[in-house]
């Protein structure tokens, strides 16, 4: 069982999106457990309000530091007693302080390697922010990981809460129908995944490789990693660099390369 702790100020947000589909069914059998916090339930305001003008000037507002901090305690606290009551002694010889993921676009760019990293945890707080942040002083006094998922900034972390989730979730075991959907991916040893087919054989006039109709396992396995190194060199070129390539497959995928190059007249950089 992995649990997700989310810390946001829209919790319907995150969980209207997660109990659907593939994660709702993984929450509903036990494997997985998503809660969202509403940070502004650790409103210290007779207003309710959790956020304030920055110091020192400038454009919009900021979460303030207490009512994060406090959302944080009372996870930790759950965490850490599970319901039973433990000592921070006894915490701090069983086992390590949680990781706290804030979502922020200054952090390191999220990829599958980072999904499969955070996967190995039992349990992983993340920090949406909203407005123009969160008070620099309660990040550094909890946050252990700063996480992007991409250079463009968005209203809010929990778009990109509920992508790390989405990510992750699906590779704790037992939350895929079959196992072996999550073996060969996009990504993995640096490729990007062949092409697949399914039925009717012929579709607009076109039909499904022979090879796959075959039933020669050997063949097909051959046929999906030419084919996987044939898309890597059109779509993501940048990623063969760290793929491990036999001689031949670096000729071919260099020949794709630059055939495609010469067809495709534009792209967006
Ligand atoms: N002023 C901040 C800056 O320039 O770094 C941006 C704040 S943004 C408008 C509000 C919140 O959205 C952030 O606190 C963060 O949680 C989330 N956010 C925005 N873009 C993101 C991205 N690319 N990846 C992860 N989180 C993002």
């Amino acid at each position: 069982m992995m649990r997700f702790y989310i810390m946001t100020l829209f919790p319907e947000m995150v969980m209207g999106c997660l109990n659907t589909s593939i994660t709702g069914r993984a929450m509903a059998k036990g494997i997985l457990s998503v809660e969202a916090v509403n940070i502004r339930d650790y409103a210290f305001n007779k207003h309710n309000s959790v956020d304030d003008y920055p110091y020192g000037g400038g454009a919009g507002m900021l979460m303030q530091a207490e009512p994060v901090y406090q959302a944080y305690e009372a996870v930790r606290e759950r965490i850490r007693t599970g319901g039973a009551h433990i000592s921070e002694a006894e915490e701090v010889q069983e086992k390590k302080r949680p990781r706290v993921v804030y979502l922020s676009p200054q952090g390191r760019t999220f990829n599958q390697r980072m999904a499969e990293e955070f996967a190995e945890e039992e349990e992983l707080i993340l920090l949406c922010g909203h407005y123009e942040g969160i008070d620099e002083r309660v990040l550094e006094e909890i946050v252990t990981d700063y996480v992007s998922i991409g250079d463009y900034v968005l209203t809010g972390g929990e778009l990109p809460a509920m992508i790390m989730v989405d990510a992750i979730a699906r590779l704790v075991p037992g939350v895929l129908h079959n196992d072996v959907s999550a073996e060969f991916e996009s990504f993995q040893d640096s490729l990007l995944e062949y092409p697949q087919y399914s039925r009717p054989e012929v579709w607009h006039d076109k039909r499904v490789p022979d090879i796959l109709l075959s039933g020669h396992h050997a063949n097909v396995e051959k046929w999906r990693r030419e084919q996987s190194v044939i898309r890597t060199a059109r779509l993501r070129p940048d990623l063969l660099e760290k793929a491990e390539l036999t001689e031949v497959e670096k000729a071919l995928a260099e020949e794709e390369r630059k055939n495609y190059e010469e067809k495709t007249k534009f792209s967006v950089e």
